[in-house]
């Protein structure tokens, strides 16, 4: 088995490093907040001491952190990070970014490191913070078929899923696909919970019956019943959702491709970041569609 590093242990990279350490990797690990590095060096994974020298004791670097910016910090460097994993980095090795970042910069991304050899894989992932624990994410994969069938053991250890999108970037682009879908089934899910309460319906018994029905979802199933109990507590924050959107914009005005559903639910996102929090998960969508209309699920306005 290969050695593998972990760079960015949030909600998603600590529970994959656990499940990489059940399943007998040897993994190294940094994170920027050293605290959290601490609790995996107990179950066994090796702390470092930069992402550079988890790049120099692994063959495979893992990198699960928030934005492009911030792959590029671990990446290349940044004014905090002096010793980045381009400078651990040999010819063997393979990069794989599991975060949600820009298309386009994962492959200059990728041209970096194949100029020196390297290789790389964008690999974002789906499936929530369970998914995570549970390892039974959707991997979607851009980068040589070669290099992905030298890691598969790896991604099935984390995911029950895993897609080969295309060449570097088109995993990114899955993944952005996976949030224009993701944000207007919550929409969905939001009008429905909203119409079902001002109609005097209980919405537990709505939702038990449409989720078995062809309006099923991820969403329905997994952040349905927590907006009825009024819990906002992250799986995705808002925040990340944000994020996501952005990326999935920008792409498409370069494209030149209208997402007037995307866009819209963006804007509602911001109203709710804007009265509760960012860091809300991301089901908190149903208070901004809930203002509008003086009502609350599950409760009484
Ligand atoms: P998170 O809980 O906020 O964790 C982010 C991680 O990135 C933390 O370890 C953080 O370090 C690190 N980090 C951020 N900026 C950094 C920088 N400039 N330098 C070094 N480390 C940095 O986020 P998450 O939920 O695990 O998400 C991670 C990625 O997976 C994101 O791209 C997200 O969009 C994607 N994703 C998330 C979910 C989900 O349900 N949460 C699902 C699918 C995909 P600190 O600990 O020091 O803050």
């Amino acid at each position: 088995m290969q050695s593998v590093g972990f760079i960015g242990l949030g909600i998603m990279g600590m529970p994959m490093v656990k499940n990489l350490l059940n399943a007998g990797f040897e993994v190294n690990i940094w994170n920027r907040t050293v605290e959290k590095s601490d609790q995996l060096s107990n179950q066994g994974a090796n702390s470092c001491q930069s992402p550079g020298d988890v790049a120099r004791n692994s063959e495979v670097i893992i990198i699960c952190v928030t934005a492009t910016s911030d792959v590029e910090a671990v990446l290349l460097g940044s004014e905090s990070i002096t010793d980045p994993i381009i400078n651990g980095v040999e010819k063997s090795n393979i990069v794989i970014d599991m975060s949600t970042i820009s298309p386009a910069r994962t492959r200059e991304f990728a041209i970096q490191l194949n100029s020196i050899g390297a290789s790389m894989l964008d690999a974002p992932i789906s499936g929530g913070e369970q998914g995570a624990i549970d390892g039974t994410l959707s991997i979607m994969v851009g980068g040589d078929t070669e290099i992905l069938s030298k890691v598969n053991n790896i991604f099935e250890v984390l995911g029950s899923r895993i897609t080969h999108c295309g060449p570097n970037g088109a995993g990114q682009t899955v993944k952005l696909c996976n949030q224009i879908a993701v944000c207007i089934n919550n929409f969905a899910m939001a009008e429905a919970l909203l119409f079902c309460e001002a109609s005097g319906v209980d919405p537990e018994t709505m939702l038990e019956a449409i989720t078995a029905g062809a309006a099923g979802s991820w969403q329905l199933s997994n952040l349905g019943m927590k907006i009825v109990e009024r819990d906002f507590s992250p799986g995705f924050k808002v925040g990340l959702q944000q994020k996501d959107l952005r990326l999935a914009l920008e792409a498409a005005d370069q494209l030149n491709v209208s997402l007037t559903g995307t866009s819209i639910v963006h804007q509602f996102f911001s109203s709710v970041e804007r009265s509760l929090d960012s860091d809300v998960g991301t089901q908190a969508l149903i208070t901004s569609l809930e203002a509008m209309n003086n009502l609350e699920v599950g409760g009484k306005k």
